[in-house]
C-alpha cells in the first residue's frame, strides 16, 4: 500500500525573483543595499546586516565547482547509468551557490569553471536549468 501526499507552498519574495530568473535563462541573487553583500539562491533578508533586500540582480553564470558527488541511483532510485554527478557551484563575488547535475560527459575537478545549460522550455523552476557544463 502506498499513501499519495502532495503539498504545495508559497517560493516567498525572494525566491520568486530568483524562479523568475530561471524561467528567463538568467540567475539571479539578492544584493543588500546597505552592505552590498550578494547571496544566491537570493534572501528577503541579508544575512550579514539582517536588513530587508530590496535589490535582486542578474549575476554571470559562470562559476567554479567548489565539491562533487556521484551518485549511482537516479531521482527514481533506479540504477543511474551513466552515473548523476551532482556538483555545488559557487560564482565570484557572491555567497551561497547552486546544488545542480553536471553535465554527464563531463568529469568534474575542483575548480572546473562551469556555466547552466538552459532547456528551451522553461517553467520557472530549477530543473529550467538542464545541467552545468564545462566552460
Ligand atoms: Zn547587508
Amino acid at each position: 500500500m502506498s499513501i499519495e501526499s502532495f503539498y504545495e507552498y508559497p517560493a516567498g519574495v525572494a525566491l520568486s525573483r530568483f524562479l523568475e530568473g530561471l524561467r528567463l535563462g538568467r540567475l539571479i541573487a539578492s544584493k543588500c543595499s546597505a552592505c552590498n553583500h550578494m547571496i544566491i539562491p537570493p534572501r528577503a533578508y541579508c544575512l550579514k546586516c539582517y536588513r530587508p533586500i530590496k535589490e535582486y540582480q542578474i549575476i554571470g553564470e559562470e562559476g567554479r565547482i567548489v565539491t562533487y558527488t556521484r551518485s549511482l541511483i537516479n531521482i527514481e532510485g533506479k540504477p543511474a547509468n551513466p552515473p548523476v554527478t551532482w556538483v555545488f557551484v559557487k560564482f565570484e563575488g557572491v555567497d551561497g551557490g547552486l546544488l545542480h547535475v553536471l553535465d554527464s560527459t563531463i568529469n568534474p575537478q575542483i575548480g572546473m569553471r562551469v556555466r547552466p545549460v538552459f532547456r528551451e522550455q522553461r517553467i520557472g523552476s530549477i530543473l529550467d536549468i538542464k545541467w552545468f557544463t564545462a566552460v
